[in-house]
């Protein structure tokens, strides 16, 4: 039996025995069975995100920002004026342009949802005696969950056992505070459910602790459903560059209305137009300037990077993160795992001034031990495997090689303890733990009381510097004996001479104590101190190249470790962050000794930050933040959490990091690899270069659109419209938008990781984007076009083309070639944007297949315009002679010409500067 909500508040007043019963399951957990069989009825542990109203209200309002309200006036205006073809014609425009807004958005919504899928949350449960890792949407009622810090809770239960735990709720209630629970029945009268201590509930997070319960309600049963049911999800906040697209949009809107109603009244006064044509005229401007399909494209671009990057093993929590990826400064990255591979193993040990070399590779328990081992050795081994939670587990489908699960530094102990033939079993039936301390970053040690004998015996592994501080006695062959300041001495630099090898360096001691202390008491004090172990932890080999290319890309590194300084710099000039000269090293205490201002001046040289706690890091970021930085920063525990909100980009782990931590981040490593930061980097930058290169694109064709009207106005409509209102629409919205796609495809460019980055006040549309597309390929493109225009009356036997009605056939074969020429020189200028600074030459035609299926669609709409009859007479078009094509296609090469002079005169400025 499942109870109900209202019956779990009696699940708190039960003890352990009676909620085992009431949930139906047992200490040992559910069967495979019964699990199945309560899935079936319970359903998935989910609660579901879209609400049906919130599409359709999204729906809509695509079609009431202020460009579709432009589009919707105009085309009633276009009633009134008598001219119901074109206002019908621009209302179905703004259908269409909505409905494919709406898609793109929803596209790029189920883009990052799935990214979201590529990382699983996942629950520690004991089923059937066995304890295994399954998908937290897979979690009934009545089943039995393992808990740790860092961990979000999946699902609502009641405690059965805890250590220390403290728990994070402020997702359910506002407080930030970590509130203490415990698994012990309590009296739940006059008190709300979330004030009980031993229930616990989804959505919320480990502060500190571990604890195991029995899981009361899953999905929309829990807590966190009934709140999410009343509020739907939170509305992402839209990026800096939406928004500053959106503030784009909305000038060149005022601006192009501006410009219509300038040249309408000279329009007007200069060359004497009818009212009308006036107005169509005025239409036209402003049509031809409202980047109609810019804004979807550019989120649909985001998106399309998010992906991008995933497949480079970096998960996007944040569609603002891609852009501003792109302008990172500084990478603040801590060492362990990040930079190094995280495989732990030891390669010697110090007892009593006996040195010994440990041989093999990873967890493993294969290679000899030089000299061979003896009781000291075994002490201290033996001593550090007690103070250690890791296990080593046979990793099936693997050949019965041993892997680790927990920390890989606990891992490397227990592997040397069995080097040294002590049986790990053995140890742990012999003396059973009866109370445990876990390793924090902060007291950097681990302890651990086990019962031995009469005894209680202390086994404490940690920082060696840190923890011979509380040692006031030495461990020998000969018994204890006092800990003298030259023993201190020679331990210190037994762990530098260590350090300087890249080694990572832990010191053991031990403790005999009278009496279990309480969590307040502070018991890891006068330990007998009995030696160290050494282990090896390999820089990634993908790493070195990557910080070579962040030097080349002006991001600066900093290394901001838990580790000992001297191991710190050895790894640090191993991967190639530290050059030949000096690096300044600064610990944590010295941080404390020094005031903000102090801490920005050392900044300003190359430094590594050892032995800090996360809040130092917390210190760093802000520092760099003041100094102008753009800071992206590692982490992958709870404390680090306030460093990764703080960040402009978060970078959490995604094997080794807490949910807590990538809660709190902007990104996620899958790999947890600093490499993998790299990548992401190149592809924000190359993400932002797309953007501007459809918008590029996109802008340029607003010439040859305008020029027309102009021409056409200032002759008082002499000279025809070269191209009408529909043939704008026809471009904007047809032959242009798919390349305009292809091109937010475009791969990252040769040299992307060769400029500095990118200034977050840098605005997207700025003036050599404006002047490339306005000053020089509109300008080319629109000559073009009017030749085009001219020359197909020429084609078609017609010298005076001044006398022609504007609705001849000849005329209308005229605006379709003026029309086809917008068509073949954008196919150029397709080719001219994939890179705004590198020459053609060096990018080639390939690598982005999107652009060819772009062109194909531009090529299948202007041939359906130019020959089916029914969008000829919606269009306006009539066909020209077929020769009219074979000059068309000169228009190809010509932006790119144009822009590759442009391009070899700025590269020749460059180099002459
Ligand atoms: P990084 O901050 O680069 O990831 P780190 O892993 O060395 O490096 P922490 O995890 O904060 O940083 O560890 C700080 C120090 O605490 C280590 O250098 C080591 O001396 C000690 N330490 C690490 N893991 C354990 C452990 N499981 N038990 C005891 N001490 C540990």
């Amino acid at each position: 039996m499942v109870p109900s909500r209202q019956d779990q508040a009696d699940v708190a007043e039960m003890a352990t025995e009676e909620v085992y019963r009431a949930l139906g399951t047992s200490p040992s957990g559910l069967t495979q069975e019964e699990a199945a069989e309560r899935l079936a009825v319970h359903g998935p542990n989910t609660i579901s995100p879209i609400s049906r109203r919130r599409l359709v209200s999204r729906l809509l309002s695509n079609f009431v920002h202020v460009m579709a309200i432009l589009l919707w006036v105009g085309g009633a205006v276009a009633f009134l004026a008598d001219l119901p073809q074109l206002g019908v014609a621009i209302w179905v425009v703004n259908v269409v342009n909505g409905i494919f807004s709406f898609w793109q958005e929803f596209k790029a919504e189920k883009a990052t949802e799935a990214l979201l899928r590529l990382l699983p949350s996942t629950a520690t449960v004991l089923r059937e005696a066995v304890l295994e890792q399954v998908d937290a949407t897979a979690l009934v009622p009545g089943d039995v969950v393992f808990i740790e810090e860092g961990d979000r809770i999946s699902a609502d239960g009641r405690l059965v056992e805890h250590v220390a735990l403290r728990v994070d709720q402020s997702t359910l209630t506002g407080e930030s505070r970590l509130v203490r629970k415990a698994s012990d029945p309590v009296d739940t009268a006059g008190r709300s459910r979330l004030e009980l201590p031993n229930l616990v509930f989804a959505g919320t997070t480990v502060g500190s602790g571990r604890g195991k319960l029995v899981v009361t309600s899953t999905g929309a049963g829990t807590e966190l459903g009934g709140i999410a049911a009343l509020t739907g999800s939170l509305a992402d906040t839209p990026s800096p560059l939406q928004r500053e697209l959106r503030r784009v949009s909305l000038t060149v809107s005022i601006v192009a209305i501006g410009v219509g109603v300038v040249f309408f009244i000279l329009a007007l006064a200069l060359g004497g137009l009818p009212l009308a044509t006036g107005f169509v005229f005025t239409l036209g401007m402003i049509v031809a300037f409202v980047p109609e399909g810019l804004l979807p494209t550019v989120t649909l671009a985001l998106a399309m990077g998010t992906q991008r990057m995933a497949a480079r093993n970096a998960l996007v929590r944040k569609l603002s993160a891609v852009e501003t990826l792109g302008c990172t400064t500084v990478i603040c990255t801590d060492k362990t795992g990040t930079l190094t591979q995280n495989e732990m193993t030891v390669r010697s040990a110090l007892v009593g001034g006996r040195r010994y070399e440990f041989e093999g590779v990873g967890y493993q328990p294969e290679g000899r031990i030089h000299p061979g081992p003896d009781d000291g050795l075994v002490t201290l081994l033996a001593t550090a495997a007690r103070a250690s939670n890791a296990r080593l587990v046979h990793n099936d489908g693997d050949t019965g090689r041993l892997t680790v699960v927990g920390d890989p530094t606990e891992g490397a102990i227990l592997t040397a303890a069995m080097k040294a033939g002590i049986d790990l079993d053995v140890l742990s039936s012999d003396a059973p733990r009866v109370a445990e301390w876990p390793f924090d970053p902060v007291r950097k040690r681990m302890s651990s009381v086990a019962r031995m004998g009469g005894e209680l015996v202390v086994a404490t592994k940690g920082a060696p510097a840190e923890l011979l501080e509380r040692c006031s006695s030495l461990h020998s062959a000969d018994g204890t004996l006092a800990l003298e300041v030259d023993d201190r001495k020679g331990i210190i630099q037994a762990v530098n001479a260590a350090a300087a090898e890249g080694l990572r360096v832990l010191g053991v001691a031990r403790r005999v104590i009278d009496h279990l202390p309480d969590e307040r008491e502070d018991f890891e004090i006068d330990l007998e101190f009995i030696g160290l172990v050494a282990m090896h932890d390999p820089p990634r080999p993908e790493v070195e190249a990557a910080i070579a290319s962040c030097r080349s890309a002006g991001i600066r590194i900093v290394m901001i470790t838990g580790d000992y300084g001297i191991t710190a710099e050895a790894i640090g000039r191993r991967i190639g962050m530290v050059g030949e000269g000096q690096v300044r090293v600064v610990n944590g205490d010295e941080m404390d000794a020094i005031d903000d201002a102090a801490l920005g001046a050392i900044l300003d040289d190359e430094v590594i930050f050892a032995r800090v706690t996360p809040s130092h890091k917390m210190r760093v970021v802000a520092a760099l933040q003041d100094r102008g930085a753009v800071v992206a920063v590692t982490g992958d525990g709870v404390n680090d959490a306030p460093a990764l909100k703080l960040a402009d980009i978060g970078v959490a782990m995604g094997q080794s990091g807490t949910d807590v931590a990538r809660e709190a981040a902007d990104i996620i490593l899958l790999d947890d690899n600093f490499a993998s930061i790299v990548a992401a980097i190149e592809e924000g930058r190359a993400v932002y270069d797309n953007i501007k290169k459809f918008t590029t694109y996109i802008l340029t064709s607003n010439v040859p659109e305008a020029v027309p009207f102009v021409v056409f106005a200032f002759s008082g409509g002499r000279i025809p419209l070269a191209l009408g209102v529909m043939h704008i629409l026809a471009i904007d919205l047809g032959t242009d938008l798919a390349p305009a796609l292809a091109l937010g495809a475009e791969p990252p460019e040769p040299g992307v990781m060769d400029r500095p980055p990118r200034s977050l006040d840098a605005r997207l549309i700025d003036r050599p984007l404006l002047a490339r597309a306005y000053l020089l390929l509109g300008p080319v493109q629109a000559l073009f076009v009017m030749i085009a225009f001219f020359g197909a009356y020429r084609l078609q036997g017609v010298e005076d083309w001044s006398n022609l009605a504007s609705s001849g056939t000849i005329y209308l074969a005229a605006t379709a070639m003026a029309l086809a020429g917008v068509v073949t020189t954008q196919i150029g200028n397709l080719f001219a944007q994939r890179s705004a600074r590198v020459s053609l030459r060096r990018i080639g035609l390939g690598g982005n297949r999107l652009l060819w299926w772009g062109i194909l669609s531009e090529v299948v709409v202007i041939l359906l315009i130019v020959y089916l009859p029914p969008l000829q007479r919606v269009i306006g078009t009539a066909p020209f002679p077929p020769i009219g094509w074979a000059w068309l296609l000169l228009g190809v090469p010509l932006l790119p010409l144009a822009d590759e002079i442009r391009k070899a005169l700025t590269a020749h400025r460059g180099r002459a500067r």
